[in-house]
């Protein structure tokens, strides 16, 4: 099957899954978006209510903010796999319970990743973080990257935090405006290991 074909058929389990509680209260799951093999995935918490209604990611309040800070590093939304945590909404906005940030993960997240296979991965606040980087905290490692296996993530504060507390509105724009600097980076060091001999990352167009 091709990877297209798999991430579609993920996205076809995730619209009826029933696996943990938050299906009982979504109007639409949310399983994300994007080219298939997207050089860069960004990888928020779980839905909010114009996502629930709308069934796509990040086109409510926080989603037009990141639109703005994406664009502002030189990157288009058409350009980027866009994701959740969680692929249904946590009712009220509450923060995912740890069993079912482990039951999306295991069953959706972790799966689309290997297929779209990003070379860089941007994680939009503490939850999607964690996954990463176990016990980090988001105020020490906002803005950085690092290398996780054969990828790059970098850690970005929630475009939704800077909505809700305007002091971190400065801190995440710095942050994303250092992002093509980033991009060079991480593309300069996966270009050398692949130099190196390391299989060349399979992109079927
Ligand atoms: N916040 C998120 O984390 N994800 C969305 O899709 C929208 C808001």
């Amino acid at each position: 099957m091709s990877d297209e074909a798999q991430l579609e058929k993920l996205a076809k389990q995730i619209k009826v899954c029933t696996k943990c509680e938050l299906h009982r209260s979504r109007t639409n799951a949310v399983p994300g978006e994007g080219p298939t093999h997207a050089e860069i995935m960004l990888i928020g918490e779980g839905p909010g209510a114009r996502e629930d209604e709308q069934g796509r990611p990040f086109v409510g309040a926080s989603g037009n903010f990141l639109d703005q800070l994406l664009e502002q590093a030189g990157v288009t939304r058409a350009d980027v796999w866009i994701t959740n945590v969680v692929k249904c909404r946590p009712p009220g906005n509450r923060d995912p319970l740890p069993d079912e940030v482990k039951i999306c993960t295991s069953n959706y997240l972790q799966h689309q990743i290997k297929i779209v296979n990003p070379s860089i991965i941007v994680t939009l606040g503490r939850f999607s973080m964690s996954l990463f980087f176990k016990g980090a905290k988001i105020t020490q490692i906002h803005g950085q990257m690092r290398k996780v296996e054969d990828r790059f993530v970098i850690a970005m504060f929630h475009p939704a935090a800077a909505l809700h507390q305007l002091s971190l509105k400065s801190t995440i724009m710095a942050d994303f405006a250092k992002l093509p600097e980033l991009l060079k980076e991480a593309r300069a060091e996966l270009g050398k290991s692949t130099a190196k001999g390391k299989a060349p990352k399979k992109k079927k167009k």
